[in-house]
């Protein structure tokens, strides 16, 4: 295995970012206005019986942004996943993650290959060209941008969890903690840093250039001219550019992708498979979600009354 290769690190640095509105902390007046929003939806969805999610059908335009992480220049320094946490105002930002989650929009895994060597491997939202997350979604929330990274809109999640169910990649995560029960994924940096020309935080603080940022379709040339030129470093496989239909972040690796964890899911695009099930079953499946969020919900509260816990409401400050 070639040994690790080092870049001068970029100039800009990372620094604290706007509060998406996944971040953004709830007050009872929106907390009113989301149930209100999520109860027109949900009652769009009964009334129609017909809602699937549109973005999927839209062709990834030529220019689409992505990112292509090279697995054998990661040194498992963290500063991605730490520059993340501090852009998306997560909390404990000087702490690496060790999962997705609702803290964590990335975090970077080590795992072994077959022979048993420790390889880093930085995970987050994959950025379909065909999501499926984004066919599951009955009401918009998730959107494909032209631009190419998948985006969120936490105004009209209703908290259903089909995307969980569709994403290939299992990306999304809930949030059990918050009554309106939104979801978290990485949106690339999107609306902060991507739509005003920024690269993502977390390609920025890469000092290692393991992360490089722009058009998906330069990345894919970058990436097989790397594996041609250094053919002893690299499996001759560009990991995104087939699976699920193709993909926005886009991986180099030394080992086998599926030595170290990585899914594989074919390469047809998952969303069709998505759609005709939601075509299927939309009342019956958006129905045991939100059962299922319910009871979660109420014994969620059990257990805190039982606790004797104080109930607290999220922040009343207004933005
Ligand atoms: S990886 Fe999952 S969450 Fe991300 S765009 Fe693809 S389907 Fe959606
Ligand atoms: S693109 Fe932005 S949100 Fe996604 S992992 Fe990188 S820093 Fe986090
Ligand atoms: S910052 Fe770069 S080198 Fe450090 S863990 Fe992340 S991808 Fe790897």
């Amino acid at each position: 295995m070639r040994t690790q290769r080092t870049r001068t690190p970029h100039a800009d640095t990372t620094k604290p970012e706007e509060a998406t509105p996944l971040t953004r902390k709830l007050n009872r007046r929106d907390f009113v206005r989301h149930a209100g929003l999520g109860m027109a939806a949900m009652a769009n969805v009964v009334l129609t019986e017909t809602k699937t999610a549109q973005a999927s059908s839209a062709e990834p335009d030529a220019d689409a942004v992505g990112v292509l992480i090279d697995l054998t220049r990661c040194t498992g320094c963290n500063s991605c996943a730490l520059a993340c946490k501090v852009a998306n105002r997560k909390p404990n930002p000087e702490v690496a993650p060790t999962e997705l989650s609702n803290d964590a929009l990335t975090y970077v895994a080590v795992e072994k290959d077959a022979q048993g060597e420790r390889r880093f491997v930085k995970r987050q939202c994959m950025h379909c060209l065909h999501p499926a997350c984004v066919s599951a979604c009955t009401v918009g929330a998730l959107r494909k941008t032209i631009e190419g990274p998948i985006v969120y809109d936490a105004y009209k999640c209703i908290g259903c969890r089909y995307c969980q169910y569709a994403c290939p990649f299992g990306v999304p995560t809930y949030d059990w903690n918050n009554p309106l029960g939104l979801i978290h994924k990485c949106q690339m940096c999107f609306q902060q840093r991507v739509a005003t020309g920024k690269p993502p935080a977390c390609v920025t603080a890469c000092p290692s250039g393991a992360l490089r940022f722009g058009k998906r379709r330069e990345l894919l040339a970058q990436a097989h001219a790397e594996i041609a030129t250094h053919p002893q470093d690299y499996v001759d496989h560009v990991y995104g550019e087939q699976e699920a239909g193709g993909t926005s972040v886009l991986y180099l690796s030394a080992a086998p992708f599926e030595q170290l964890g990585f899914a594989q899911p074919g390469s047809s695009p998952i969303p069709q498979t998505a759609e005709a099930v939601m075509a299927l079953t939309p009342v019956v499946a958006l129905s045991v979600a939100t059962l299922a969020t319910g009871m979660h919900l109420i014994l969620r509260r059990r257990q805190h009354r039982d606790n004797v816990a104080p109930v607290t409401w999220p922040e009343t400050k207004e933005d």
